[in-house]
């Protein structure tokens, strides 16, 4: 962003804390610096040079969970999460809790694969001991196989129409059964589906923390996977990738991909889970702030839902706050995560469902982990592992291989 248009932005802002209304960071501390007002006002401050940059003010920009929620708030519509993307590749070098992570990252997030296979060894001989001690937070395990290795599809004769997959970390390293869901149901309902073995970070974690050239090194090396193969559709299952690509791709690299869907998105336009029956169960929805905040789709998933017959969908009050967890900020913000957490367990244990379903791979890692540490019993579940169950059973076996 050059500064006139910065400069610009940030004196769009009134003052009127509407967004304040709606912040998880302000609403859990009720410190005005912790709020989005207060963000707008100290970025304005450092480019007006009234502030210096340093630690305390990059801990206050650094602790926002880019969620999105104060944006539908602004009655001047200011972009709120991109003015924090901007404020954070000007103060990412005062930022001190970042530092090993901002070095980690730009060396190694072009060989992720490597970093966490030898994660994974140290995931097994040292982790698990002390996370089963009750020392350190719940993490799946690291997959011996990413999605993205496990499925590469070129040809398929028959097909509807080819899609991708942008599998995103979350499913490639944590959680490759929802990737393993969703290209299940694609295949059965007649699709080609493409999973590039090539596939990088979205660039999200990157822009996090003020790392945009690296960010946009990423999105370029995914765009020229997309370019390679016509598909009428890239789906994914994590709402962060969906955003990135669909509305920061356009910013971070120049290119708008016009084909990129959430998977919710994709499965109504294409009547995927019309007439689906499943066995009798209460659920109840959470809204991913990247999803809902982010992309506006909240109506899909409940819908999708009430559509399978044998499930019943009850809300939780305030469906559509944060988990807490919003990537790294769930570790370098440990007790306003937990606290954010905490609400929503709470919202969801209120309610007669054992099972919660949503649309995002982080929101089960924070809702598994907070259910954990508060000793509350519910299943977690992403929205395509109701349907895959709904179309195949539970314990039919998984393809996982395609003829090429
Ligand atoms: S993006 Fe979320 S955490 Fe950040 S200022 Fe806006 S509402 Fe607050
Ligand atoms: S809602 Fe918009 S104009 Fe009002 S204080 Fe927040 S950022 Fe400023």
């Amino acid at each position: 962003m050059i500064d006139t248009d910065y400069y610009y932005k940030l004196s769009k802002c009134v003052r009127c804390g509407s967004c304040k209304s709606a912040c998880p960071t302000y609403l859990t501390t009720l410190n005005e610096t912790m709020g989005a007002r207060g963000r707008i006002a100290m970025l304005d401050g450092l480019v007006k040079k009234r502030l210096k940059p340093s630690k305390e003010l990059a801990e206050k920009i650094f602790s926002c969970m880019l969620c999105g929620a104060c944006k539908n708030q602004c009655p001047t519509g200011i972009d709120i999460p991109e003015i924090i993307y901007h404020g954070r590749t000007l103060l990412k070098k005062s930022y001190r809790k970042g530092r090993f992570l901002r070095t980690a990252l730009k060396y190694s997030i072009s060989r992720l694969d490597t970093l966490l296979s030898i994660l994974r060894v140290g995931q097994k001989l040292f982790y698990r001991p002390l996370q089963k001690a009750g020392m350190l937070r719940y993490v799946p395990e690291i997959t011996s196989t990413p999605f993205k290795k496990r499925v590469q599809v070129k040809k398929y004769i028959n097909k509807i129409s080819r899609i991708i997959i942008f599998a995103g970390c979350g499913v490639n390293y944590f959680y490759p059964e929802l990737g393993d869901a969703l290209s299940s149901i694609l295949v059965t309902k007649g699709y080609e589906v493409v999973v590039f073995g090539g596939e990088v970070c979205c660039g999200a974690p990157l822009r996090s923390i003020g790392l945009e050239k690296e960010a946009s090194k990423l999105a370029k090396k995914n765009i020229e996977h997309f370019n390679k193969v016509r598909a009428d559709a890239i789906v994914s299952l994590c709402p962060t990738c969906t955003m990135s690509i669909k509305e920061q791709y356009p910013i971070i690299a120049g290119s708008t991909i016009t084909n990129i869907m959430d998977i919710n998105e994709f499965i109504i336009k294409y009547g995927i889970a019309e007439g689906l029956e499943i066995d009798p169960m209460t659920v109840t929805y959470h809204d991913p702030c990247h999803l809902s905040n982010g992309l506006g789709i909240r109506d899909e998933p409940r819908h999708i839902l009430k559509s399978i017959k044998g499930i019943e969908l009850v809300e939780m009050k305030n469906a559509n706050d944060c988990c807490g967890f919003a990537g790294l900020f769930s570790s370098h913000f440990k007790e306003i995560s937990k606290s954010i957490g905490r609400k929503k367990i709470g919202s969801i244990s209120d309610t007669s469902a054992g099972t919660v379903v949503t649309s995002c791979p982080g929101c089960i890692l924070q809702l598994e982990n907070m259910k954990k540490e508060m000793g509350v019993d519910f299943s977690v579940r992403h929205v395509v592992e109701i349907i895959d169950e709904a179309m195949h059973g539970y314990l039919q076996l998984r393809i996982t291989n395609y003829e090429i």
